[in-house]
């Protein structure tokens, strides 16, 4: 290939000195500063279908997607237009309004929940959901994943202690001992640890929280009948089995991960956690699940949830046109187009003779650089984050903008169309050998 003239990013970088000086690290979302792969982060100035345009006038083929929400590409028309007429409308009364109990049909329709209850992000979802599983067992453990992340909620942000079973300790500042000393951390895809946790703590644990599919530490799917374990020895024990759908929720398939494994291997969440796509690009999110278990909310139960902003009429709208426009031809696209760049990765990294492994949930996917196979996050630990931003910067100059960080899933909309896909399959050989280099 040519050699490429990278843009200055003179307006970016500009703008992050600006931005650092009233903005702690310059950003509103750690990740986005780019500290694990160096370098100015991007200001972006406006978004079509699978491009981004920069503050300085570079266009990049975008696999970010906005971490997940953006299914059918940036400002698509159908979406604008009805979330226009919404914003004419008014854009909050603080009432109960249509298109809130239209999204909640459509979640319910496409999903194994019965009720939901609509939140502004995926933090109040999955905090919520904890809330009222404890509520309703009346226990407070929880169980969580090494390497799955469920949003900056106290009791979820904790590192594994020493291994199995280990009450964990805060894995931030700010955190007290006493909010996480309630929350076991477990190696992913581990039966054995799971049972031991369950044999020693059980009749205190009120839920067990896992990624459906885990795509925060790199996309690690749960093992083969993993995720229907889980929910058995839930159900034995009395705890509730949450799968926090927020990353994969109708977006690894358009009824979430649920609808590759739950489906086919017969089990049921009690409890589901949602966003990203549901808002189509606003913050919306929603936990769900069982009906007896969600009418112990307020104000049917005694659990108290509530939110200003809960349900807002522009950001349900926005997920409702999402979602009523993400057909099955939608999916089958970014399938396809997700095969099509996964192969490309492949190939590259086998010629620059970068050890690599490619691992999917449905239509997301992630590569480590490292032997795989991947399975916990101890195993994700083991990829050359140093190679990945020698390869994040190939690319960047390169026109595609990936994750700012090696532990992160890789998105593709209905937009990615050929000129798209050609841009990062070209830049894709480069890009190795500027690993293989590192
Ligand atoms: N759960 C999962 C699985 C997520 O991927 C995320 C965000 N990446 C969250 C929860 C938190 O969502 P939010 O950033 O909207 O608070």
């Amino acid at each position: 290939n040519p050699p490429v003239t990278p843009v200055d990013p003179a307006a970016s970088r500009a703008l992050f000195e600006r931005a650092q000086a009233v903005t702690p690290g310059g950003v509103n979302s750690p990740v986005r500063a780019f500290s694990a792969v160096g370098g100015t982060p991007r200001f972006i100035r406006s978004a079509q279908g699978a491009w981004l345009t920069d503050v300085d006038g570079a266009r990049y083929v975008d696999l970010i997607c906005s971490w997940g929400p953006m299914l059918l590409g940036h400002a698509h028309p159908e979406v604008l237009a009805a979330v226009s007429a919404a914003v004419a409308r008014g854009t909050s009364y603080g009432t109960p309004t249509e298109p809130e109990v239209e999204l909640a049909e459509e979640i319910v329709a496409r999903t194994p929940v019965e009720k939901v209850r609509f939140v502004s992000s995926g933090t109040e979802a999955t905090m919520s959901a904890i809330r009222l599983a404890r509520g309703f067992t009346g226990r407070d453990v929880v169980v969580k994943f090494a390497g799955c992340y469920h949003g900056h909620v106290d009791a979820l942000l904790a590192s594994a202690g020493s291994g199995l079973a280990t009450l964990a300790v805060p894995g931030t500042p700010g955190v007290p001992e006493s909010s996480t000393a309630l929350t076991v951390v477990l190696p992913y895809n581990d039966r054995a640890a799971v049972e031991a946790a369950f044999a020693a703590h059980g009749d205190r644990i009120a839920c067990l929280i896992t990624e459906a599919a885990a795509g925060n530490m790199g996309v690690v799917p749960p093992e083969p009948g993993f995720n229907a374990f889980l929910a058995d020895i839930c159900r034995r024990h009395g705890a509730l089995f949450i799968t926090d759908e927020v990353m994969t929720g109708f977006r690894a398939t358009r009824q979430g991960y649920w609808g590759i494994d739950g489906a086919v291997e017969g089990w049921t969440p009690d409890l589901v956690t949602f966003g990203k796509v549901m808002g189509g690009g606003f913050p919306a999110a929603a936990f769900g699940g069982r009906a007896d278990v969600m009418s112990r909310l307020a104000p049917e139960g005694p659990v108290y949830q509530a939110g200003t902003l809960s349900g807002n009429p522009i950001a349900t709208t926005a997920g409702l046109t999402t979602l009523r426009l993400a057909d099955d031809a939608v999916y089958d696209h970014i399938s396809r187009a997700a095969e099509t760049v996964k192969q490309g990765i492949a190939e590259a990294f086998t010629a620059a003779g970068v050890p690599h492994v490619v691992q999917s949930a449905g239509t997301m996917f992630s590569v480590f650089l490292c032997e795989g196979p991947v399975r916990d996050f101890a195993d994700a630990s083991r990829t050359d984050v140093g190679a990945y931003a020698a390869f994040f910067h190939a690319m960047l100059d390169r026109g595609v903008y990936l994750p700012p960080s090696a532990y992160e899933a890789w998105f593709l909309s209905a937009a990615h169309d050929e000129q798209a896909l050609d841009a990062v399959l070209t830049a894709l050989p480069d890009a190795a050998r500027a690993a293989a280099q590192a």
